[in-house]
């Protein structure tokens, strides 16, 4: 993808953002404890706690992150786990925040390692130990920081270490939204975007969301066009429908790289099992990848087992990909 396609949606997106949590869409658990420890934190005056956000790509960390940060007030400093390669990245950043700002790092998991091993006195004392020179003459000058809120987001929480996971008051977990959440997402956004969406075609966008708000704003864009282009600018359900399928999108929404993992798995391995890094290679991409991006997704819609054995294609996942089953994987 060009960066220019990059840029133009990440400012759709930017655009389509909720700014307070009751504009946030879903996941209502996590919703009314963030609430309650806002409201907390601003009786006592104090930053909240760290909190640490977990969840497959594009189910509102980072929307999460900002709305945090403009209802508390203070600014917010945006960063990401690869993007910090030295400690001396890290220091950079954290000397330079305001009192109570939220920092948001995202892919927490691949920071470096000492980097790392800097955010622990951070996050708990807000004091980082600066090392200058080397080996015996080495001196640690310890620096105070501002207070401020770490906002960790993650793939899985479960690829931190354990010290850092530790050193986060709140943890959260986001799943994938119901169909009738990404309605209600998809409704907000032809509002903001002035795109007339009939409630039936919200529905056959929504159902092929793939359980992701990013995929179903993504949707809608491609859907607006089809019908200013081939119908008179309305989305209903016909319409919606026929969009689709001019954008190879199935009928469960299943991406690229889902359908990729999908089709080897059933064609390549007679639907398995197989080990989860031989269908990483057969499908060309890292192991963490297909784990952390197609897998809850697959798991989720029941194409998909883990078993002892490796990953398994479920009858419905023959049935999808219209293949004949060869015999049963499991017997
Ligand atoms: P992540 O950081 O988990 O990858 P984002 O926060 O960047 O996801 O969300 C991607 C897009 O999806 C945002 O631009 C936002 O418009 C939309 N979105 C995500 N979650 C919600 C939600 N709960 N309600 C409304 N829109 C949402």
């Amino acid at each position: 993808v060009s960066a220019v396609a990059n840029a133009e949606e990440r400012a759709f997106e930017a655009g389509l953002r909720p700014h307070t949590l009751s504009e946030f869409v879903g996941q209502g658990k996590v919703r009314e404890q963030l609430t309650i420890m806002l409201e907390g934190a601003q009786a006592r005056g104090t930053p909240p706690d760290h909190v640490l956000l977990s969840g497959p790509p594009g189910l509102g960390k980072t929307s999460l992150a900002m709305i945090m940060a403009e209802e508390l007030g203070v600014p917010l400093r945006m960063t990401s786990g690869p993007a910090i390669e030295r400690a001396g990245d890290l220091v950079a950043i954290l000397t330079a925040l305001s009192p109570g700002e939220v920092l948001f790092l995202d892919e927490i998991h691949r920071i470096a390692r000492p980097a790392e091993e800097l955010l622990y006195s951070a996050m708990e004392d807000f004091r980082v130990d600066v090392i200058l020179g080397k080996g015996p003459g080495a001196t640690a000058i310890p620096l105070a920081l501002a207070p401020f809120t770490l906002v960790g987001a993650t793939t899985r929480s479960g690829l931190l270490t354990g010290p850092l996971r530790d050193r986060f008051g709140f943890t959260a977990h986001l799943d994938f939204y119901h169909p009738d959440e990404l309605t209600q997402v998809l409704t907000r956004s032809a509002g903001l975007l002035g795109v007339r969406l009939t409630p039936e075609g919200a529905d056959e966008v929504s159902g092929r969301s793939r359980g992701t708000p990013r995929i179903a704003n993504r949707l809608l864009r491609r859907v607006r066009d089809y019908a200013e282009v081939r119908a008179d600018g309305t989305v209903t359900r016909e319409v919606a429908a026929a969009a689709l399928r001019v954008y190879d999108v199935d009928g469960l929404g299943l991406d690229r790289l889902d359908r990729a993992v999908l089709e080897a798995l059933v064609t390549r391995f007679g639907g398995g099992p197989v080990g989860l890094s031989t269908l990483a290679v057969s499908v060309g991409e890292e192991t963490e990848t297909v784990e952390d991006v197609a897998e809850p997704f697959l798991l989720r819609a029941g194409l998909l087992i883990r078993t002892a054995r490796g990953r398994v294609a479920t009858p419905a996942a023959f049935e999808h990909l219209g293949v004949e089953p060869v015999s049963d994987p499991l017997g």
